[in-house]
């Protein structure tokens, strides 16, 4: 059971929003956006509910970036409408964007700036009181884990640009996230304790809305996961529910006996294998009753990969489907 120890988002911005979490916080209706010589978003209906992680997966060119670029207000759609708790973006922009921190997949930086000046100069834009603005980025570079707080921005590494563009997207304590690959550039290490700590924000109240190719930190961290091809939305639903629907489930059973068994061997053990669990059960009743020594039982699940390859071949493109 989650420990929510922030006001929900509804309630710190919009007191007459339904208070039964079942309103969506961010509903795209019908979005498309088209360029010039491509359709990059097609007729896209996606809601982020209240205090979820969403994850938006797709290959190079989906239009993950895009989708995240509307929402934000940076870009208009063609097509469709984009509400954020019942706020039309491009109507009511301003009031929107003082709750929404957004990092963008490359953030400029002032580079003769130290990262705390840096970070003063985004807070006097956000008009966070002086002192508040010390204590936070004081606080977020202690939890980001970046010390270097006196040296130029010019002079930071990749993965410290992006911590210092993080504790910037957090200035302001917004309490809805949008972070288009929070963790490019990042060292295995630094971006899990970036996928905990994005975990920990959503524990604390936060809605989080990102796009990443880690497919793992993604199975890792969301609470359901959207899967795009070339800007249409193949499926939206929780990973469990994935897997259910498109997953496959092996059991496998590694036992010891002197007898001699039709099953595959390696070294002393057999191994038998199988998807059907009314079959597993019934070796592993013969197991027991023959006194035969049980090694190992495992359950192996198809991981979000298994399914994303799946969809993505199209051998399993079903009609899309929200849940
Ligand atoms: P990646 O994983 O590579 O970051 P993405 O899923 O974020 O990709 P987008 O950046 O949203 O994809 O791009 C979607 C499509 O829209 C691509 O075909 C891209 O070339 C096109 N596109 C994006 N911005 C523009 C633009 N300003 N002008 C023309 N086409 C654009």
């Amino acid at each position: 059971m989650r420990q929510v120890t922030e006001r929900p988002l509804s309630q710190r911005y919009r007191d007459d929003w339904p208070q039964t979490g079942e309103s969506p916080i961010i509903m795209l209706q019908g979005v498309s956006k088209s360029y010039r010589d491509c359709v990059a978003v097609d007729h896209l209906d996606l809601d982020v509910r209240e205090g979820e992680i969403l994850g938006i997966i797709g290959h190079n060119g989906a239009g993950k970036t895009t989708i995240l670029k509307m929402i934000t207000g940076l870009i208009s759609p063609t097509e469709g409408s984009i509400e954020i708790m019942g706020m039309d973006i491009t109507r009511e922009g301003t009031r929107i964007k003082s709750f929404i921190g957004y990092l963008p997949e490359e953030s400029p930086f002032y580079e003769n700036m130290t990262v705390t000046e840096y970070l003063m100069f985004f807070s006097e834009l956000y008009r966070i009181p002086r002192s508040v603005a010390r204590d936070r980025i004081h606080r977020l570079l202690g939890v980001l884990n970046l010390a270097e707080e006196n040296k130029l921005t010019g002079e930071l590494s990749k993965g410290m640009k992006r911590k210092a563009a993080i504790a910037r997207t957090l200035l302001h304590d917004p309490g809805l996230l949008i972070l288009d690959e929070p963790n490019s550039g990042l060292d295995p290490l630094t971006s899990f304790f970036i996928i905990d700590y994005l975990r920990a924000l959503r524990d604390e109240g936060k809605t989080i809305l990102l796009s990443a190719h880690n497919l793992f930190h993604i199975e890792y961290i969301c609470d359901r996961v959207a899967i795009l091809k070339n800007g249409r939305l193949v499926i939206v639903d929780s990973m469990e529910s994935l897997r259910q629907r498109l997953g496959e489930r092996e059991y496998e059973i590694t036992f010891k006996t002197a007898d001699d068994l039709p099953y595959e061997k390696k070294g002393d053990n057999y191994i038998f294998k199988s998807a059907d669990v009314g079959q597993m059960a019934s070796l592993l009743r013969q197991v027991s009753d023959k006194g035969w020594a049980l090694v190992d039982l495992a359950i192996r699940q198809s991981a979000l990969e298994d399914i994303y390859v799946k969809l993505m071949n199209g051998t399993e493109l079903a009609a899309p489907a929200s849940v």
